[in-house]
């Protein structure tokens, strides 16, 4: 079965394909595809949320006189000034993103398929992700993550919110049964309604389904190899999570492993993140991995070949005057180009492991030399052995 990730236009590629490689890590009978960007429908709706109360507040109808203790203004991260206003969809506009999909591409898109709309608005309900009635449409919003979690890569909670839909419509039958399934109070179980928005940290942190929930999947008779990926996926998230809090504390890192011809970078014990290098920050990367000592700065350029050869492979250039002027760029101590490279390293690191850790994993400069001082034993290589006829190229 695949399920189609529709971008909204709005929403960045980069986190766009953060997210669908988190999601395609854990293999199985689901693929997650990507689709062409959508540009949504105007909306004409204005919310303004008078307090900050307003704005993490699930709206659930039956719930209205349920009133519940707001935690203090300490868990407020992100700074939003209030009233604040917003523009706002309503659930059947983003269904309907969905359904038009359907429509328009009918040879890639069967019957069973799920669609899912990732988007940065905000929708009425203020509800962090829904599914229609047919149970195949979802939307699951992208924005103001960073709100409820300090220094975590939005790509985790978007991925725990489109699994958890997908688990949610394979263990219940319809929507009125999973409405009956929720727990108003929080319990760590994917079922909690969290009213307060903040609560989704304490459900993510558990990545847990109650045995109540759990016993509709042979009522229903689940699919278990779907419902199995679904959950390894929220378990790989959870261990990334749990991994970081503790690394604070215990100081432990993880491993890293290269991958592949192309030497993709994966943080195991982070749930096996990977971290998008591009070819010329991997290049670079590699090479301060096969130097633990650190290269002096001054000193790069004898390495010039190394890099020429990584970058050459990586990027599938076949232009080797093209080739030539970067790493010369790379190289050149007169370039700002390696502190430029450096930094957006710097930055992808940060993005996975969080501001106190990526220290740990980047390339660092100490005393004009360039290092990577994670230790070395946690560093492995799976299947990079590259044919030794491409670098011929020179
Ligand atoms: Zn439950």
């Amino acid at each position: 079965m695949k399920v189609h990730l529709i971008r909204s236009e709005e929403y960045d590629i980069e986190d766009f394909n953060h997210v669908l490689n988190l999601l395609n890590q854990f293999s199985g009978v689901v693929s997650f595809v990507p689709s062409e960007p959508i540009k949504l429908p105007e909306t004409d709706i204005e919310i303004e949320y008078f307090t900050k109360d307003d704005f993490i507040k699930q709206e659930q109808d039956a719930m209205m006189s349920y009133s519940k203790e707001i935690s203090s203004d300490d868990y407020v991260k992100k700074s939003i000034s209030f009233p604040h206003k917003s523009e706002v969809y309503t659930w059947e506009q983003l269904f309907k993103v969905c359904t038009d999909f359907r429509e328009n591409n009918p040879e890639e898109v069967s019957e069973k398929d799920k669609v899912v709309l990732l988007t940065e608005k905000r929708n009425i309900e203020n509800w962090f992700g829904a599914v229609d009635e047919s149970l195949k449409n979802y939307f699951v919003e992208t924005s103001d993550w960073d709100f409820y979690f300090d220094s975590i890569d939005s790509r985790f909670p978007i991925v725990y919110c489109i699994t958890g839909w997908l688990l949610r419509t394979e263990i219940f039958k319809s929507r009125e049964e999973m409405k009956g399934a929720l727990h108003f109070e929080s319990i760590g179980c994917l079922m909690d309604f969290c009213e307060n928005k903040e609560e989704i940290s304490l459900k993510m942190r558990t990545a847990d389904i109650c045995d109540e929930c759990l016993s509709y999947t042979q009522k229903n008779d689940s699919n278990r190899a779907y419902l199995n990926q679904m959950i390894q996926i929220i378990d790989g998230i959870r261990k990334n999570m749990m991994f970081r809090n503790r690394s604070l504390f215990l100081k432990n890192k993880s491993r890293l492993e290269i991958r592949g011809l192309m030497h993709n970078v994966y943080l195991k014990d982070l749930g096996d993140l990977q971290v998008n290098l591009n070819p010329k920050e991997r290049a670079l990367y590699v090479l301060y991995l096969n130097h633990p000592k650190g290269i002096l700065r001054s000193k790069l350029i004898e390495h010039k070949e190394e890099i020429k050869n990584y970058y050459a492979f990586f990027s599938n250039a076949w232009d080797n005057q093209t080739i030539e002027t970067a790493v010369n760029r790379l190289v050149d101590y007169t370039d700002n180009n390696m502190n430029e490279v450096l930094s957006r390293i710097r930055s992808k690191f940060k993005k996975a492991v969080g501001e106190d850790l990526y220290k740990d994993y980047s390339i660092e400069v100490k005393d004009n030399i360039h290092q990577i001082s994670l230790d070395r034993e946690l560093v492995s290589h799976e299947n990079t052995e590259m044919p030794k006829s491409n670098f011929g190229l020179y």
